[in-house]
C-alpha cells in the first residue's frame, strides 16, 4: 500500500492499520527497489517526495490482516456472508439486490464493491467486457520463518526483480507472513483462460521453480522454499466514463476501475474512492444540510465520480497501452539486455499516482462546481432554475 493508500487509512480513522505488527516497511524507506533478474544490481529505485510521516511509508500487507483491521470499525450485524448478488436495479424510488440463494435486500443507495467482476456493474452495464492481459501471476504467502535465514543476502527490503519478459517480487508482510509473486504468458483467449484457470485455483509450484531456475540465486532459492502457489490470470476493463447509475448507484474499488493490479495500486485506489464518497456525502447532507432525496443523493455520487473518475482513467490509458505492446525480438542477448536495462531507467514517474491526494482532488471538484454556478448567477438575474442548478455526473 503506498502513500496515498496509508494517509488515506489515517484519515478514515483505522490508526490500527498503521502499525508495524500489521503491516512491513521496509528498512530502507526505499518504497519500490528494482534490480536486475540475472546480475541482481539494483538498477532503479523509486523514492518518497513528499512523505514526511514514516506511517506513511509504503506498507505491504497481506490482505487478510488489512481486513481484519478494518472490521474492527464496522459493526459485526451489517455484515451478511454467503449472499452473492446476481443482479441489481435500481429507479427513483430506491435500489434492490438479488442473490442467489433466492434472496433479495431493498435500500436508498446502492455502492457496488464487489471487484473485478463486479455483479453490480454488470448489471448496469451489462455488454461490459473485461480484456485478458495474456499474464498469469502465480502468487504465495507463507511463514516468514521459510525464507528467513535461510537465503545468503536475501534482502530485508521488497525487491522487484525484472527480466526481459515476465517480473519477480517478494517481500516480507506484517505478523511475519511472506510473499513470493512470479508470473507467466499465456497465449490463449480471454474464453479459454476463464474456462482453464479459476481465481485463485492452486498452481503448481514445480513450473514457478522451473521458469525461475536461471535467474540469480535469491530469486531461485525463493522459489525453491516457496512452499505452494496459486493462479491468477490478469484482465483489465475500460475507464467508465461515469461512476453513477440512476440516482442512487455507484461503484467503488476494481468494480469502477477494473485495472488488474498494476502498479500494486489497487488497494489504494479502492480506499482513495471510500474517502471521496465519504467526503461527497458529508459535502452534501452535512455541510449543506440537504434532504436524503434521489436527486441530492445523486448529486453527492456525481461530486464523487467527477473526483475519481479522471484519476484512475488516467491509470487504465496507461494499463491498456502496456497490455497493447507487442513484445520486441532481438537478434543477441546483449541487444535484449540493454532492451531491459533502459526500460528499467526509463520507468514513468509515478508520483501521480502514489501520492495522488484525493481529497485536494475532491475540493478542487467542489470549487469548480461553486465557480461554474456562480458564473451562471453572474451572467444573469438569479431564478429558480440557477439556484437548483442540475448536479452533475448522472446521464437520469
Ligand atoms: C496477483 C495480484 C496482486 C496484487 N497486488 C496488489 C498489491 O500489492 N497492492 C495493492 O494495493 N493491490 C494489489 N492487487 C490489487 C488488489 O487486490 C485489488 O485492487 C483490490 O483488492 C480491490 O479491492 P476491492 O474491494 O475493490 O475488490 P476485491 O478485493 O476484489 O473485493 C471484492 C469483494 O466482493 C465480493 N464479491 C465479488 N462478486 C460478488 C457477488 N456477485 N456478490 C457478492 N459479493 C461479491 C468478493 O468476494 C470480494 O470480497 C493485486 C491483485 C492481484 C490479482
Amino acid at each position: 500500500m503506498e502513500y496515498q493508500g496509508m494517509r488515506t487509512l489515517e484519515k478514515l480513522g483505522v490508526h490500527n492499520a498503521l502499525t508495524d505488527e500489521v503491516g512491513f516497511r521496509g528498512p530502507s524507506g526505499i518504497p519500490q527497489i528494482f534490480r536486475h533478474w540475472k546480475t541482481d544490481q539494483v538498477v532503479s529505485i523509486d523514492t518518497h517526495t513528499n512523505v514526511p510521516n514514516p506511517r506513511h511509508h509504503t506498507t505491504r500487507f497481506h490482505r487478510g490482516h488489512l481486513h481484519s483491521a478494518l472490521l474492527e470499525h464496522v459493526p459485526r450485524e451489517s455484515i451478511h456472508l454467503g449472499k452473492k448478488i446476481v443482479r441489481a436495479e435500481a429507479d427513483q424510488g430506491g435500489v434492490s439486490l438479488y442473490f442467489e440463494d433466492g434472496g433479495n435486500a431493498h435500500g436508498d443507495i446502492l455502492i457496488g464493491a464487489d471487484g473485478i467482476r463486479s455483479s453490480v456493474r454488470q448489471s448496469f452495464i451489462p455488454d461490459y467486457k473485461l480484456r485478458f492481459s495474456g499474464k498469469i501471476f502465480m502468487r504465495a504467502t507463507f511463514d516468514a520463518s521459510l525464507v528467513a535465514g535461510k537465503i545468503p543476502d536475501l534482502p530485508a527490503d521488497s525487491i522487484h526483480w525484472w527480466g526481459p519478459k515476465d517480473n519477480f517480487f517478494a517481500s516480507r508482510l506484517g505478523k511475519d507472513q511472506y510473499t513470493t509473486v512470479g508470473a507467466y504468458d499465456d497465449p490463449r483467449s480471454a474464453e479459454e483462460v476463464e474456462k482453464s484457470i479459476s481465481w485463485d485455483q492452486l498452481g503448481n509450484v514445480e513450473f514457478l521453480r522451473e521458469r525461475y531456475k536461471d535467474w540469480n540465486p535469491t530469486v531461485k532459492a525463493l522459489t525453491e522454499l516457496t512452499p505452494s502457489t496459486n493462479l491468477y490470470p490478469n484482465f483489465a476493463g475500460d475507464a467508465l466514463q461515469n461512476w453513477v447509475f440512476g440516482p442512487r448507484v455507484t461503484l467503488v474499488g476494481d468494480a469502477a476501475h477494473a485495472h488488474g493490479g498494476a502498479f500494486a495500486a489497487g488497494g489504494s485506489l479502492a480506499l482513495d474512492d471510500s474517502l471521496a464518497l465519504g467526503l461527497a456525502f458529508k459535502e452534501v447532507f452535512s455541510s449543506r444540510k440537504a434532504t436524503f432525496s434521489a436527486r441530492n443523493i445523486n448529486e453527492a455520487l456525481g461530486l464523487y465520480s467527477q473526483t475519481r473518475q479522471p484519476h484512475t482513467a488516467r491509470l487504465l490509458g496507461i494499463v491498456h497501452s502496456q497490455i497493447d505492446k507487442k513484445g520486441t525480438i532481438f537478434a543477441t542477448g546483449e541487444e535484449e539486455d540493454a532492451a531491459l536495462v533502459a526500460r528499467m531507467t526509463g520507468r514513468p514517474n509515478t508520483e501521480w499516482l502514489s501520492e495522488h491526494d484525493a481529497e485536494a482532488a475532491f475540493d478542487a471538484v467542489v470549487e469548480q462546481l461553486e465557480g461554474a454556478q456562480r458564473q451562471v448567477r453572474l451572467a444573469r438575474p438569479e431564478t429558480k432554475i440557477d439556484r437548483d442548478i442540475q448536479p452533475q455526473g448522472s446521464k437520469l
